[in-house]
């Protein structure tokens, strides 16, 4: 079997450079409203070095979850309410489950290693297919 060699395209290196040029870094979590209250902290103890890139972190909640907040969490943390942000809706996460789901069957029955080689072989196959096709999909 010859594996095959991909080569990140033009716009995949724009998009990437876009990214990592970006110093306001937007990220969204299911229960960020809370998550973000002592991270500096907890940053600042366990992990200094990264403590900058956590200070330029800017803190959402996906369109879905947060509908089952408090009202507040909305305005404060809805993507879509936050300056200089563009819409979207920060359930990326949740797109690979439908997926996923379909392995329980087949993994059932496996010992803990094959069951957990093969999840982990599922997973990076579908973030390999997500990175490859990202710059084309932040371009067009
Ligand atoms: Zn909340």
């Amino acid at each position: 079997m010859e594996l095959k060699q991909h080569q990140p395209t033009e716009s995949f290196q724009v998009a990437l450079q876009f990214e990592v040029d970006d110093i306001d870094q937007v990220t969204t979590y299911d229960i960020a409203c809370e998550y973000f209250i002592h991270l500096e902290a907890r940053f600042e103890k366990s992990f200094p070095d990264l403590l900058p890139i956590v200070k330029q972190m800017r803190w959402g909640v996906p369109a879905l979850h947060v509908q089952g907040h408090q009202d507040s969490c909305t305005y404060l943390f809805r993507t879509a309410y936050m300056e200089c942000v563009g819409h979207f809706h920060g359930e990326t996460a949740e797109q690979y489950w439908p997926e996923a789901n379909q392995l329980g069957p087949h993994v059932r029955q496996m010992n803990n290693g094959h069951r957990q080689d093969t999840m982990i072989t599922h997973h990076g196959d579908w973030n390999h297919k997500k990175t490859m096709g990202i710059g084309e999909r932040l371009t067009s």
